[in-house]
């Protein structure tokens, strides 16, 4: 095999939070099979390609090689989950491998999913089926190419091993890297421990790897609530403005580093629709897209409430600064969502609350007034941008009403190049994701990659890739995804 590169693996996070990290070695993989290998990850992390591709480079990446330097945990996390709280969930089917540094020196964590059974499984069999995992691979890589904070992949191994699932399914590890797996979820387990130095060492990790210029702060702990407060109202408008919806947003499936994380049920809505909602356990619609900011808010009450002690000797007197804070959420949101949006309309630049602010807001109306596909909209926008207003034209029923709003917004000069550079023409559009997985799942892999290939360049439109841009066929129906896969 080629060597093992230069990679070393450390184990910070559990030697820093030994009370959080339980020592754990994946289940054997008796015949485990590449399915897909991001490269350019790889070398970013300094791992060889090459040797992932080994056999022993694919022992490691189902957690059955451990690296020098590498202490295989499960993390324990507590978490509310669709409202109610639960206060032990954990890694059931995961573990931390170890960290690595990459190549801009940024510490991040090698995780595994699906990696079998672990103390934190209760009734769960510890493992993942191929589809999912495909899943989350294709669209964390194409949310990354489009620029939003995320966990990316790094490989899909299939472990040979068949799932029990509704129907037996082939089984399946995740490699995925984050900047951390530091959950909303962390802070309540190790409050919920009432063991205050705990709470403090978590803190304090979270600040040494996200956010270091809190430290300088006259209240660290309210600085890092801020921070985290920040970075999560920057990333929902990021999701909202691509038309993003995530699913599952559990206190537990909430980073402290403000990267996306946990796809399970998610997906890019296709017609504009503000109470889209895929998940097929979501029955009240509760982690709908338009009330993704709300949740977002909620979960970061929680986090406040965690960590009030941190922020405060005195609880009472904690309670003020943390409100404050988090009331500076909404505010944060709406400008980082105006921002986007002006641009997704080439209007960098323009007074927000002006004109460009009501011509957001008459867009949206157009697409309420639907159905109107949402990416390919923008996207069509921007050729209406450079003249051609025929494609935009043909999405739109209440001809009178666009052909008015597209003449005020020609008068602000909308710069076309901007747009092409924030609208995507690629996405990982439900029907696509769908067709590559049950290839994948029946062994032709072929439009898995075609698909990667046209969502890890979103904003370069190439000939050859036109279906991809396309809404889904009349008879795919309304699409439902599901957890715990
Ligand atoms: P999720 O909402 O998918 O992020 O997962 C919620 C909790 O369920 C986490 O504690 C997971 O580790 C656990 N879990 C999900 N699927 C399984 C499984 N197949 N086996 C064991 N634990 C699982
Ligand atoms: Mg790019
Ligand atoms: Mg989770």
């Amino acid at each position: 095999a080629a060597a093992e590169s230069t990679v070393t693996f450390d184990g910070r996070f559990a030697r820093e939070l030994a009370e959080l990290a339980v020592p754990w070695r994946a289940e054997e993989t008796p015949s485990p099979e590449l399915l897909v290998l991001n490269d350019q990850l790889a070398a970013d992390l300094g791992l060889d390609p090459q040797y992932l591709r080994s056999p022993e480079g694919v022992r490691l990446l189902v957690g059955n090689h451990v690296p020098a330097g590498a202490t295989p945990v499960a993390q324990a996390y507590a978490g509310h989950q669709f409202g109610g709280y639960s206060p032990l969930l954990g890694d059931g089917r995961a573990l931390l491998l170890g960290e690595v540094i990459d190549r801009s020196g940024r510490l991040v964590d090698v995780h595994l999913k699906g990696s079998g059974r672990t103390p934190f499984a209760r009734a769960g069999d510890g493992r993942a089926v191929v589809g999912p995992m495909l899943r989350e691979y294709i669209v964390s890589e194409a949310m990354h190419a489009l620029h939003i904070p995320t966990t990316r992949s790094l490989a899909v191994v299939a472990t040979g091993r068949q799932v029990r699932r509704d129907d037996m399914l082939p089984g399946a590890v995740l490699a995925r890297v984050a900047g951390s797996h530091l959950r909303v979820g962390s802070f309540q387990y190790a409050r919920a421990t009432e063991n205050m130095d705990l709470l403090k060492r978590l803190a304090d990790h979270a600040i040494g790897r996200h956010y270091p210029q809190a430290a300088d702060a006259a209240n660290p702990y309210l600085a890092l609530f801020a921070a985290v407060v920040s970075a999560q109202a920057e990333l929902v408008a990021r999701w909202m403005l691509v038309g993003f919806v995530h699913g599952v947003m559990n206190t537990d499936n909430m980073t402290i580093s403000g990267e996306t994380i946990d796809y399970g049920p998610c997906a890019f809505m296709d017609a504009f629709n503000p109470a889209a909602v895929y998940s097929s356990i979501d029955v009240g619609g509760r982690y709908a897209y338009a009330n993704q900011p709300v949740l977002a808010e909620w979960n970061l009450a929680r986090l406040a409430e965690a960590m009030l002690p941190l922020i405060g000797q005195d609880q009472e007197k904690a309670v003020a600064p943390a409100v404050e804070v988090l009331g500076g959420f909404r505010g944060q949101y709406s400008k980082a969502w105006t921002r986007g949006m002006a641009a997704k309309l080439g209007l960098d630049g323009v007074d927000e609350s002006g004109a460009a602010g009501a011509l957001v807001d008459d867009v949206l109306d157009i697409l309420k007034d639907g159905p109107v596909d949402y990416t390919l909209f923008f996207r069509n926008l921007g050729k209406a941008a450079r003249g051609d207003r025929r494609p935009v034209r043909g999405m739109v029923l209440d001809l009178a009403a666009l052909d008015s709003w597209v003449v005020r917004w020609q008068d602000l000069q909308p710069d076309a190049q901007l747009m092409d550079s924030v609208n995507p023409a690629y996405i990982p559009r439900n029907h696509l994701v769908e067709e590559a997985l049950s290839a994948a799942t029946g062994g032709d892999r072929a439009p898995l990659q075609q698909l990667l290939a046209a969502v890890s360049h979103p904003f370069t439109e190439r000939p050859g890739l036109e279906r991809y841009m396309q809404g889904p066929p009349e008879d795919f129906g309304s699409y439902m995804t599901f957890c715990g896969t």
